[in-house]
C-alpha cells in the first residue's frame, strides 16, 4: 500500500542508522515501515505514495498553526531573502526576547539556542555553575533531550526502545543525576534530606509528555517550589513541549508556579530549529560573556528560524487562541473515548490546551508505573488501524499528541469514523 515509502526506507537503512535521523521515527515500537512524507498543509499530510493523513503529531509539537501556515512561510521567505545567518545580533532576536519575557513573567532574561536538547543542557550547566553544586534531580519517564546527564531513566524514544539510561554515558556522570518518581512529593522532601547542600537543581516536565501524558498534582508542584527555595536549589521547568502549547502562559502560568529557570523549544520555533532558556536575572548573569558559565552557538538566534517562531507566537498569543483550540482538543479526546466505550474497550484520555494523551487503560495515569500498565499491544494495533484509515498518530504508546488551529470539525469527524472501525477491528488486523 505504501510502496514508495517502503522503497525509500530500504535504501535509507543502508546509509542512515535505523533508516532515520531520530529514533522514534523508525516505527520500531509499533512495527512496520515508517511513512515518508512529501508535503504538509494545514492539518493534513501527504505521503510519497500520494495518501493523505490527518496529522496529530505536528512535527512532535512545533506546528501549532498546522503545516505551511501562510504567515509563517511568508515570514521565513522574507527573512531568507535578506540572508540566512550573520553570527551577529539581529533585531529579530530582541523581538523574540521581548515577546517571551512578556508572555512568561518568570523570564527576566532569555537566551536563544537551536534545539530543546541544547536549551536544557545549557540551563542545567547554568544551575550547577550558579549554585556551585553537582547533583541534579529528574523524574522517571521525563525526557529532556539527549545530553549525557539527562539520558538517565529518560522517556520518549529512550523509553520506547528499552534504553532509558543510554549506553555511552559514563557511570560517574549518571551518578550525578538522581531520579525520582513523578508526582511523589515525599520523595522530593527525602532527596533533599539525603543530600543537603548538594543539589544544584530539579528539572521536570510540568506536564509530562514523553511518557504519554501525565498531569502533575498541585501538591507535587508546590512541594518542588518550596523545597528548592528552602534548600537553595534551582527549579527548572522544561517547557520545551508545554511552552505555548498548553496555554498562552505555558504550564507555569496554568499552575501558578514560578520556576527559577525555564527551557523552551518546539512552538517557539514554529517548525524551525529554535530553543531558549531563561529565568532569574541573577542566575542568567552567570552566563558568558558576563559570568563564568560558558554557552554559545554559531546559529543561535538564526534569523530565518526566529522569523518562523515570531510569526507563530504572534498568532498563538492572540486573545482567545487557546480557548478555541483547547475546546477543540478536548472534543477530540472525548469523541475518541466515546468510540472506545461503545466498542467496550478500556480506554481513557486527557488534554490541556492543544496537547493530549490517549491511554489503553480505564483512567489516565498519574505516574510512570501507571503509564507502564497501559496496554501497549492494543495501542500498536490501534496505531496501524488508524494509519491505514488516514490518521497519523505518534508511532509510540509513550508520546503525547498534538492538535493545531488548522484542525477543524471535519478532521475530527473523520478521525472518529476511523476510530470506530479501528476499535471494532479484530485483534489480528
Ligand atoms: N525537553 C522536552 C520536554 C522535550 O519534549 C524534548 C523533545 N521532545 C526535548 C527536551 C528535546 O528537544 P529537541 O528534540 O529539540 O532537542
Amino acid at each position: 500500500m505504501r510502496e514508495r515509502s517502503r522503497d525509500l526506507f530500504e535504501r535509507s537503512l543502508a546509509l542512515i542508522p535505523g533508516g532515520v535521523n531520530s529514533p522514534v521515527r523508525a516505527f520500531a515500537s509499533v512495527g512496520g515501515t515508517p511513512v515518508f512524507f512529501r508535503e504538509g498543509r494545514g492539518a493534513r499530510l501527504t505521503d510519497v505514495d500520494g495518501h493523505e493523513y490527518i496529522d496529530y503529531v505536528g512535527s512532535w509539537g512545533p506546528l501549532i498553526l498546522g503545516h505551511a501556515h501562510p504567515e509563517v512561510v511568508a515570514a521565513v521567505t522574507a527573512a531568507a531573502q535578506k540572508g540566512l545567518s550573520f553570527g551577529a545580533p539581529t533585531e529579530l532576536e530582541l523581538e523574540m526576547a521581548e515577546l517571551l519575557t512578556r508572555a512568561l513573567p518568570s523570564l527576566e532574561q532569555v537566551r536563544l539556542v537551536s534545539s530543546g536538547t541544547e536549551a536544557v543542557m545549557s540551563a542545567l550547566r547554568l544551575a550547577r555553575g550558579f549554585t556551585g553544586r553537582s547533583l541534579l534531580v529528574k523524574f522517571e519517564g521525563c525526557y529532556h533531550g539527549h545530553s549525557d546527564f539527562l539520558l538517565v531513566k529518560a522517556g520518549s524514544g529512550a523509553l520506547t526502545f528499552g534504553h532509558p539510561t543510554s549506553a555511552g554515558v559514563p557511570p560517574e556522570l549518571a551518578a550525578q543525576t538522581l531520579v525520582l518518581p513523578y508526582n511523589d512529593p515525599a520523595a522530593v522532601v527525602e532527596v533533599f534530606a539525603r543530600h543537603p547542600d548538594q543539589i544544584a537543581g530539579i528539572v521536570l516536565e510540568p506536564i509530562a509528555g514523553n511518557m504519554n501524558f501525565v498531569r502533575p498534582s498541585m501538591e507535587f508542584l508546590r512541594t518542588l517550589r518550596e523545597q528548592c527555595t528552602k534548600h537553595g536549589a534551582l527549579l527548572v521547568f522544561d517547557e520545551v513541549m508545554t511552552g505555548f502549547r498548553v496555554g498562552a502562559g505555558s504550564a507555569q502560568g496554568l499552575f501558578g508556579i514560578t520556576p527559577d529557570l525555564t527551557t523552551l523549544g518546539k512552538v517557539i520555533g514554529g517548525g524551525m530549529p529554535v530553543g531558549a532558556f531563561g529565568g532569574r536575572r541573577d542566575v542568567m548573569a552567570k552566563l558568558a560573556p558576563l559570568g563564568p558559565v560558558y554557552q554559545a552557538g554559531t546559529l543561535s538566534g538564526n534569523p530565518v528560524a526566529v522569523s518562523a517562531g515570531l510569526a507563530t507566537l504572534k498568532r498563538v498569543l492572540e486573545p482567545g487562541f487557546f480557548d478555541k483550540l483547547g475546546r477543540a482538543t478536548k472534543s477530540l479526546v472525548e469523541g475518541l473515548v466515546r468510540e472506545a466505550k461503545a466498542a467496550g474497550i478500556p480506554f481513557s484520555g486527557d488534554s490541556e490546551g492543544a496537547m493530549f494523551g490517549l491511554f489503553f487503560r480505564a483512567s489516565p495515569p498519574a505516574s510512570f508505573a501507571e503509564v507502564m500498565q497501559s496496554d501497549r499491544e492494543a495501542f500498536n494495533r490501534f496505531f496501524h488501524a488508524m494509519l491505514d484509515r488516514g490518521v497519523y498518530l505518534a508511532p509510540s504508546a509513550y508520546e503525547a499528541g498534538f492538535v493545531s488551529s488548522a484542525h477543524g470539525p471535519a478532521d475530527f469527524e473523520a478521525t472518529f469514523a476511523a476510530a470506530r472501525q479501528a476499535f471494532a477491528a479484530p485483534r489480528s488486523s
